[in-house]
């Protein structure tokens, strides 16, 4: 489908394209077996000028913004979603710094984050605030120097591996969500170290990490925003980010359906290649709508973020629980028309399928944001049409 991308959008996704198909293909098998961080990766899409491309030209970027940001998403994820993910838990980490920070905090961490020098992370989760993310625990307490951050983040995307952490903290706890503040904390402030790092179903080459912080001095000026904003600040960073987990979950799905087409062309029964069952045609077909209607609704809510629009809450959260849904599906219907070597680790689909899997629950699990969507169906400005 023709989506008129701009020159320089084209060249950020054919240069995406080769590399993923060049540098991360041959390795991506080991990379997931040995759930190995793709550090030599990560260094050539910075070579490559890629970890910029959602950023100010001020600050060493390329002057795009989420729509860059999801094509290289999508491409990197067609052929591996950890991969795709550690890159993409990066921008996570930044956005909220890109849009709150000070000058001087966007010029002291931007350019080095632009030019892949430097990873970040975002660290919200905790065992007792997932979904609901208003019980969180970690507390940040102010001092004369500064604040003082205790308490644990699990599950966070880059953790151990990332320099630069957006991390969000009660800095008044009887206050609840509203008590709570976004902090940029970095790998080696004393008092901050790393625990359980997890071993995943998918999306193996990423690392997803406990962060521990035990007395952890961070000084006053790595607050972002003012006190009390961490809440209302992450909810626009998810909004913001949520296209990205759909660019994701389309390049995944994409990957998955190039593979079951081929094969269904080359893998012959009853003297015929299976493509020619109709009843594999079919599911090839709805695989196809499907994707490109997750592409759709993906790069038309990537655009509307970029657009300065104020509020797409849902429309954000549709795309991310739409194109994830469809990668399960695609991936799922592609191992059926590889059969049974789909199973096995030899053939791709098998890690495409368990990577489908954590696109439908993290950055907000699907039924939340289906609770999300209806809330903002309820109110009268929210039915769009
Ligand atoms: C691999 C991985 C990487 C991650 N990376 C990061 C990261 O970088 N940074 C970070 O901060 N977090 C990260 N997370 C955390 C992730 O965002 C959470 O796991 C996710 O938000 C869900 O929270 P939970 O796991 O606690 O599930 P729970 O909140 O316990 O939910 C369990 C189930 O209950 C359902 N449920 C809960 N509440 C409701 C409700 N009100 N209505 C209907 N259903 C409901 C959910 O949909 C889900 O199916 C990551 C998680 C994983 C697994």
């Amino acid at each position: 489908m023709e989506y008129f991308l701009t020159e320089q959008q084209k060249e950020i996704k054919k240069l995406t394209r080769t590399i993923a198909e060049e540098r991360v293909l041959p390795v991506r098998a080991a990379l997931d077996e040995k759930e190995e961080f793709p550090w030599e990766i990560m260094k050539i899409l910075a070579d490559a000028g890629l970890f910029g491309v959602y950023m100010p030209e001020e600050y060493g970027g390329l002057g795009g913004g989420i729509f860059e940001l999801c094509l290289v998403v999508e491409e990197l994820s067609r052929v591996c979603s950890g991969v795709a993910v550690s890159y993409a838990a990066s921008g996570l980490g930044t956005i909220t710094l890109l849009r709150y920070g000070t000058e001087e905090q966007k010029r002291k961490y931007l350019p080095d984050i632009a030019a892949g020098r430097k990873l970040a992370g975002f660290a919200l989760t905790e065992e007792t605030a997932g979904s609901d993310a208003g019980g969180i625990k970690t507390t940040a307490q102010r001092t004369d120097n500064g604040y003082i951050l205790n308490g644990t983040k699990r599950f966070i995307t880059n953790g151990g591996e990332a320099e630069i952490y957006t991390v969000i903290a009660l800095t008044a706890k009887e206050k609840g969500p509203r008590g709570a503040s976004a902090f940029l904390v970095e790998k080696d402030t004393p008092g901050f170290s790393f625990g359980r790092k997890e071993k995943k179903l998918g999306i193996r080459a990423s690392a997803t990490r406990e962060l521990v912080f035990e007395d952890c001095l961070v000084p006053a000026e790595n607050m972002l925003g003012r006190e009390g904003m961490g809440f209302i600040m992450t909810m626009k960073l998810l909004d913001c980010s949520r296209p990205g987990l759909g660019a994701q979950a389309v390049g995944l799905a994409q990957g998955a359906l190039e593979a079951a087409v081929d094969y269904a062309q080359q893998r012959v029964q009853f003297g015929h290649p299976i493509i020619a069952q109709q009843a594999v045609q079919h599911m090839l077909a709805d695989m196809a709508i499907q994707v490109e209607a997750a592409r759709a609704l993906v790069y038309a809510i990537a655009r509307m973020v970029d657009s300065g629009a104020k509020d797409f809450t849902k429309e954000s959260a549709m795309a991310k629980v739409f194109a994830s849904d469809t990668a399960m599906r695609v991936t799922t219907d592609a191992m059926q028309i590889f059969g049974g070597v789909g199973y096995m680790r030899d053939y791709p689909i098998e890690k495409m399928f368990r990577d489908a899997k954590i696109t439908q629950i993290y950055e907000g699990a699907n039924q939340v944001l289906r609770n999300a969507i209806a809330f903002e169906l309820r109110k009268k400005k929210g039915r769009g049409g």
